[in-house]
């Protein structure tokens, strides 16, 4: 379910994966553009249309600079939270909920997601509108494809930004986004807006830079294109009885709850659906059981902590308290190099693994599960720097 076009859209996670950059070398950019023309053409796009994209477009040193950066990964899961669920966010999400409560519950009426999934995933992904990025998409696009970096993805997104405006509704310059062409308040690649944006204010044009309506329908349709069920919550913090063995990492919440489980605030789990037991940081710190809502979330962005974050948010917006149980002092995140390796070890030691660039899925998490039960660990499914060390990889 989840490609590569939808999981890599924000600027960190593009940077993550900077070492899927093809090996082969680039070719002039004059040379580049003389062969997008022609692929562009096969996709109707005309050479007006072409040249109003590109024409005089210089590739940005400061796109090539942006991309070299260091990313933001392995940070401590309550630093990374604390960033994105920070007091200010969550009074300007209330603030949006009660200003935007008609539309939403329209919204929720016609796609089936909750207004408070939608208002946090718009707060993390551009502040609410305030911060949708500046950078000209086609200058990005054709910066990042040039250099072939993660080829074909950059070339196919602009590709799909030469067809938006083909479509002549978004005029050139309102085509801005993040420095890795993530476009308008919701962050979407190009690609993206032409499959799930959505025209909510009914002027005829899905415009996800300037209407809010137009915002909030279009994350909650991608949402539900990608799966949302309505019924279910993304997770929600448990109180794990002391009992409890760590053989089960997967079930319905009718069986969670007769194995002990409860809501971290005292209260009962809700008897329709399954979940997933998750540790982000050990056993020793917060436990969530997690739904499918959580990993359809993860289609946004496909990392754990961004989807425990849009999670939490939405949770602090209905008024919920914080988290009952605290992060451990010292705690761990492996960086992505840590996880790349691990993924290879537990390949080799022949375990199914999904990618080798770092992203730790639920079935990897019980891999890790297995070889703690064998080691004598608690299988919590995280991977501290004693497992790591335990199986060779550094830990960093
Ligand atoms: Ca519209």
């Amino acid at each position: 379910m989840v490609t590569r076009r939808t999981v890599l859209r924000t600027t960190s996670m593009l940077a993550l994966t900077m070492s899927t950059a093809s090996a082969e070398p680039a070719e002039s950019f004059d040379h580049f553009l003389i062969r997008l023309r022609a692929d562009a053409a096969a996709r109707g796009v005309t050479a007006a249309t072409f040249d109003a994209a590109l024409g005089g477009v210089t590739p940005d040193p400061a796109v090539m600079a942006a991309m070299r950066r260091e990313p933001e990964y392995g940070k401590p899961m309550p630093a990374y939270l604390a960033s994105l669920v920070s007091p200010t966010r969550i009074a300007a999400g209330q603030r949006k909920l009660a200003q935007w409560a008609d539309t939403l519950r329209a919204v929720q009426h016609r796609f089936g997601v909750e207004p408070a999934i939608l208002v946090s995933i718009w707060g993390i992904e551009s502040g609410f509108g305030e911060a949708p990025g500046g950078w000209d998409v086609f200058r990005s696009l054709a910066t990042l494809a040039a250099a072939r970096f993660q080829h074909p993805l950059f070339r196919n997104e602009l590709l799909s930004a030469l067809v938006i405006l083909q479509q002549g509704k978004i005029p050139r310059g309102q085509l801005v986004g993040s420095w890795a062409g993530a476009m308008g308040q919701p962050q979407f690649l190009p690609s993206s807006y032409l499959r799930y944006a959505v025209d909510f204010d009914g002027d005829g044009r899905a415009d996800i830079w300037s209407s809010v309506p137009d915002v909030l329908a279009s994350i909650a349709n991608y949402l539900q294109k990608f799966g949302w069920r309505a019924s279910l919550p993304w997770g929600f913090e448990v109180a794990v009885p002391q009992e409890f063995d760590f053989r089960s990492s997967r079930g319905s919440l009718r069986q969670w709850a007769e194995r002990g489980f409860r809501h971290a605030d005292g209260g009962a789990l809700p008897d329709a659906g399954a979940a997933i037991l998750f540790f982000p940081s050990g056993a020793s710190g917060p436990a969530f059981l997690v739904t499918d809502n959580f990993v359809v979330i993860k289609t946004f962005n496909n990392s754990d902590a961004y989807a425990l974050a849009v999670g939490t948010l939405s949770d602090r917006l209905r008024g919920a308290a914080p988290l009952r149980a605290a992060w451990p002092a010292d705690d761990y995140q492996p960086s992505r190099e840590a996880r790349v390796a691990l993924q290879r070890r537990l390949a080799a030691l022949g375990f199914k693994v999904a990618d080798f660039e770092g992203h730790l899925d639920f079935d990897l998490r019980d891999a890790i599960r297995d070889l703690q039960r064998r080691f004598g660990m608690t299988a919590d499914g995280y991977p501290s720097r004693s497992f790591l060390q335990r199986l060779g990889v550094p830990a960093r």
